[in-house]
């Protein structure tokens, strides 16, 4: 259990991990955690950065797919580009049955899928859980924490 928790990469943010790097690991897939990784906790829609930084993936050749664990309506709401994947697909994370979901828009190239995301127990836990890389990332802030504390 205890190395299922341990991501293989950790970046302070999303928006500091370099293409060329992941091209090195022979990363083409990316799976994207939205909240706190792409945009800030219950942002209703892609902000500019988050689509800058999205639209170079895409330029460069690798394949990106939103896995959240908010609703599909809210998911839906990201995607203003057809390139961009999304699965809102049964389960939450981190179920297996819902990375095997993304894995699946990626022809389940496993060796070539990369999860990142902000939760060790949602994101890195169920990238672990199916076998591909992870990445854990600090939250963009803290109101997530925040909400469950009050
Ligand atoms: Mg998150």
């Amino acid at each position: 259990m205890k190395n299922l928790l341990k991501p293989d990469y950790y970046f302070k943010s999303l928006y500091d991990i370099d293409i060329n790097w992941l091209k090195e690991l022979n990363i083409k897939n990316l799976i994207l955690d939205i909240d706190n990784t792409l945009v800030s906790w219950g942002t209703k829609q892609i902000d500019e950065r988050g689509q800058m930084f999205i639209n170079n993936l895409l330029k460069e050749g690798f394949r990106v797919c939103l896995l959240s664990n908010s609703s599909s309506k809210r998911v839906k709401n990201f995607i203003n580009n057809e390139l961009i994947l999304y699965y809102t697909g049964f389960g939450i994370k981190p179920m297996k049955i819902k990375f095997l979901g993304a894995l699946k828009l990626f022809d389940n190239k496993i060796d070539e899928t990369c999860v990142i995301g902000d939760q060790i127990f949602t994101d890195i836990l169920g990238g672990k859980r199916v076998g591909i890389k992870t990445i854990l990332v600090d939250p963009i802030d803290s109101k997530e924490f925040l909400q469950l504390s009050f």
